[in-house]
């Protein structure tokens, strides 16, 4: 197999191990005796993931106590359901995940996130991999906004909607990291917002809450790790630039991406899904 790319960032708490995935960074949280994988990767990062638990941690799969679908999209909840399978590595979302794509619209909405995956694969010339992936993933832990991931008590759960209306961030107050998934991408020429902003006003806010949040490192599932003058202001200078003037091309894309029947917040499958998240929810707690 070929050279992984990666590497490690130790803090008091944990060892931070990063390393491209199909079209992500993944990471990982090491402590002495349990690991958090911080996100849901491409189904296709299952063996990437094994080979880096096995050869840079020397450790086993089944130190991964817990995984996080940070929102749906194929690059952040393909691989937990794999690992769930595999390793019985439990998984934890926010409470209506699955109900972004629920009933047709959301199935439409599902086919559609994971065609627009490959358009990334095909733009950066990358080895085709599947990334199909089940729609509703069951998550064993639903958390609401501001709960903390069980077993791993120093992270936090924030909803930040607005490139989808479930994403989620990770935070970890003690050691002022944030895990940024898609709300912030860096590019050779800076850091731009993710495409799509299904919902402007909603990623407004988003940008503003994480804002009054002391971090002094970010991780970006597209950018890696970076700790170089982080404030308040790398994201709310993001804030003008939510609503863009889109190409042509963009404004077909973007149609694409707005199928699911959370975004109008209505519709009956939206509701009877949203009913039933917060029972499971109420119940687990
Ligand atoms: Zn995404």
């Amino acid at each position: 197999m070929h050279n992984i790319n990666y590497q490690y960032f130790d803090t008091p708490s944990f060892r931070l191990h990063q390393f491209n995935g199909y079209i992500e960074q993944v990471f990982l949280a090491e402590y002495p005796d349990k690991i958090l994988l911080l996100d849901g990767c491409c189904k296709s990062d299952v063996p990437i993931i094994e080979r880096v638990v096995h050869e840079k941690l020397k450790r086993e799969m089944s130190d991964i106590r817990l995984s996080v679908v940070t929102h749906p999209h194929p690059d952040h909840a393909g691989g937990a359901p794999v690992l769930r399978k595999k390793y019985h590595i439990p998984i934890v979302s926010y409470y209506l995940n699955d109900c972004w794509y629920v009933g047709f619209k959301g199935s439409l909405q599902h086919a559609f996130d994971i065609y627009m995956g490959w358009y990334v694969v095909i733009k950066t010339s990358l080895h085709y991999k599947s990334m199909w992936h089940k729609k509703l993933i069951h998550a064993d832990f639903l958390l609401d906004d501001g709960e903390f991931l069980p077993g791993f008590e120093d992270w936090q759960l924030i909803h930040t909607p607005g490139h989808t209306n479930v994403d989620c961030l990770l935070y970890n107050s003690r050691e002022k990291m944030l895990y940024v998934v898609d709300m912030l991408i860096k590019l050779n020429r800076g850091f731009v917002l993710p495409f799509p902003i299904t919902r402007p006003e909603l990623m407004e806010k988003s940008l503003a809450k994480v804002a009054k949040l002391e971090v002094t490192s970010i991780l970006m599932a597209h950018g890696g790790y970076y700790n170089k003058n982080v404030s308040p202001e790398l994201f709310t200078s993001m804030i003008p630039h939510v609503d863009p003037k889109l190409t042509v091309l963009l404004k077909i894309f973007k149609w694409f991406t707005m199928f699911s029947p959370m975004l109008k917040n209505k519709g009956k499958k939206f509701a009877e899904c949203r009913g039933n998240m917060e029972r499971s929810m109420k119940s687990s707690h």
